[in-house]
């Protein structure tokens, strides 16, 4: 089964808990979102790019391939279409064109950290 991710976007006082760019919960997500489903509250989160990042490092398979391959494929037109296909068979709640791809390769070896304190200003 596919993994289930937190999602924040947008302009907000909280961040993402990976990169740090500004989000904000935009939740409720669809309960059907098998990934990058829209978070309902400020809890550690992630922003989309960070989220599809996640993603991709959680299925072996698509983990092994970007290895493989360069994660520079992931530039590849056919390659984010492939992507689409799985969002939209996963009822993802993210929109295709919210990802930036270049960011998603640029911070690709960035570290998740776990439990990670940065979240909330004034909230
Ligand atoms: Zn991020």
């Amino acid at each position: 089964m596919l993994a289930t991710q937190l999602l924040l976007f947008g302009e907000s006082n909280i961040f993402c808990a990976r990169c740090d760019i500004p989000c904000r919960a935009s939740g409720p997500g669809t309960l059907a979102a098998q990934l990058l489903r829209r978070a309902t509250s400020n809890e550690d989160g992630l922003c989309v790019n960070c989220a599809v990042t996640a993603f991709l490092k959680s299925v072996e398979t698509i983990a092994y391939g970007i290895k493989k391959n360069g994660v520079g494929m992931l530039l590849r037109p056919d390659v984010q279409k492939m992507f689409t296909e799985v969002m939209v068979s996963g009822n993802a709640d993210a929109n295709p064109e919210e990802i930036d791809w270049e960011r998603v390769v640029n911070l690709w070896n960035s570290p998740f950290l776990k439990g990670s304190k940065k979240r909330m200003v004034g909230i």
